[in-house]
């Protein structure tokens, strides 16, 4: 297998991936802050990740990946100013900040799993607030600062702030210091101390009063904890390398006592950053445009998967915008190559059958992922058809800084050959789809029909009307057949006669 080669963010440069310890692969991702439902952008983000950890595990790194849960901490803005998102969210639904947490955690956690993206470690930042006081005082006496609102950090101290943003540490900067009595514009909250008088819902004694950590203490403080300092790779959405990766780091060398300079040095080996999922309006995000959720998708009949796709087809590092179409497109993709993978499994079901004794009913039961996939039980067919076809110029692609809209052109390929067996062919595709995550090799065509929330007409009535239907044309009885059709149109279904992929149908929203 060809080395992998990954965009390093902090040295703008592609760089071959070493692992630090030997066989090993630590990654650490920002996660989301839990005070409303992840929108799709977010939700790039960790298909992104997600697809980043499923290329170390194929190639054979033993894979720890930390996905943190922000529970407490991060303010309606990056600059130390505003309300903090949790305590606010609280007020506004009239529940509790753990209550808000746990709620949107879980529906976080439920949109992980609907885009089958792995679960990794989601350690809490409540969780680790001692370890956050405990890492401020650590740093307190060479790097920070005390001010009535809180614990500042004095970015001018570590030798490099800013190196990943490229960013001008003072004028030019866009973050405009709302915090009277900072000494740099760039500085930031370590420790936010509770104004006399108030009480925040979450909050916890400190040395600089009772309060609440700084957003951008708890990543160094997770990471370093669960992977070590350094640990191998750090993602997190392109808005991260301006403001809360460069603090990370800043505080990473301050507890580190290094002088910066050097990758290790900045608490990860490699930085990586995904671009944004765009709509005409711009970057999307919660506060403007419309809020998408997977769930919005799912609710006008899409599969969740599709929008993985349409994930895929991008290159991480490009911004992807999001339209109806573009979704519908990938949708349709994916039908493509699930009906493409059923009629393989029938293929290989009839030689199956043709082969063995009629009344041996094992090969009904049989189901791909087949064993032979790995090791000793490939058969040799499915061997030289990796070798042949496939999976060179797969890798080849995804090792070089994970270019999924060319592996996926691989799948289009498998299909397309003419002298392989359905069981290879399904062989390489199963190894593709444990990159691709599209959980190729289960989905069925039912699967992929999707209610729309707003149907009203079941599929069983569907399926008579068109059976009616059918049967009115065989008649040559237009009148009715016309009638059936309107009457389905009435009620949002669309007769699809002649299409290619043999949908017959769809509900419309
Ligand atoms: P947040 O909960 O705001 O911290 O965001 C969670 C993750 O989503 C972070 O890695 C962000 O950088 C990323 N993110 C936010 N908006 C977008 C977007 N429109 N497209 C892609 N990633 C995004
Ligand atoms: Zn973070």
């Amino acid at each position: 297998m060809s080395e992998l080669k990954l965009f390093n963010s902090l040295t703008r440069q592609m760089e071959i991936f070493k692992p630090i310890h030997e066989g090993e692969a630590k990654v650490y991702t920002c996660g989301p802050t839990v005070y409303n439902y992840q929108h799709i952008g977010n939700m790039r983000a960790y298909v992104f990740a997600d697809t980043l950890g499923r290329v170390l595990r194929y190639k054979g790194y033993k894979l720890t990946h930390v996905v943190n849960i922000t529970d407490v901490g991060h303010l309606t803005s990056d600059a130390d100013a505003g309300d903090d998102k949790m305590e606010k969210a609280a007020a506004a639904q009239g529940k509790t900040a753990w209550d808000i947490a746990q709620y949107y955690q879980a529906d976080f956690e439920a949109d992980l799993a609907r885009l089958n993206i792995r679960k990794p470690a989601h350690p809490k930042a409540t969780e680790y607030v001692d370890a956050m006081i405990d890492w401020a005082k650590a740093i307190e006496a060479k790097h920070c600062y005390q001010l009535e609102s809180g614990l500042y950090f004095d970015t001018s101290t570590v030798p490099d702030y800013g190196r990943l943003a490229r960013a001008n540490t003072d004028a030019g900067e866009s973050r405009i210091d709302p915090v009277p009595g900072k000494r740099n514009a760039v500085d930031f909250a370590i420790w936010r101390t509770t104004p006399a008088g108030e009480t925040r819902q979450m909050e916890w004694d400190s040395p600089w009063g009772r309060g609440a950590p700084g957003w951008h203490l708890e990543c160094s403080v997770m990471s370093a904890a669960l992977l070590g300092h350094p640990f191998d790779i750090h993602t997190g959405g392109i808005d991260h390398r301006e403001v809360h990766h460069p603090c990370e780091i800043a505080q990473n060398q301050a507890r580190q006592n290094v002088k910066g300079g050097d990758c290790a040095d900045s608490g990860a080996g490699i930085w990586m950053h995904n671009n944004f999922l765009i709509d005409r309006r711009g970057k999307m995000s919660k506060s403007s445009g419309e809020f998408l959720r997977l769930q919005t998708l799912v609710d006008r009949g899409f599969h969740p998967l599709a929008y993985r796709l349409m994930c895929l087809q991008a290159h991480y590092r490009s911004e992807l915008e999001f339209s109806w179409e573009g979704l519908q497109a990938a949708f349709v993709r994916l039908k493509r190559i699930v009906m493409g993978v059923e009629s393989l499994k029938v293929r290989h079901a009839e030689l199956v059958s043709a082969s063995i004794a009629p009344n041996n009913p094992s090969f009904e039961e049989e189901e791909w992922p087949l064993k032979q996939v790995q090791g000793d039980g490939k058969s040799d067919s499915v061997g030289q058809t990796e070798r042949r076809v496939g999976t060179m110029r797969f890798e080849e692609v995804l090792f070089d800084d994970l270019n999924t809209p060319e592996a996926l052109t691989s799948v289009d390929w498998v299909f397309s050959l003419k002298d392989e067996t359905p069981e290879a062919k399904l062989a390489v595709i199963t190894k593709m789809d444990s990159v691709l995550g599209l959980n190729l090799l289960t989905l069925t065509r039912e699967d992929l029909r999707i209610r729309p929330a707003t149907a009203t007409i079941t599929e069983a009535e569907i399926e008579t009307a068109l059976a009616a239907r059918k049967e009115a044309r065989a008649a040559k009885d237009f009148a009715t057949s016309d009638r059936i059709r309107d009457d389905l149109i009435a009620k949002g279904v669309e007769v699809m006669d002649g299409d290619p992929l043999g949908w017959d149908w769809k509900l419309d929203v």
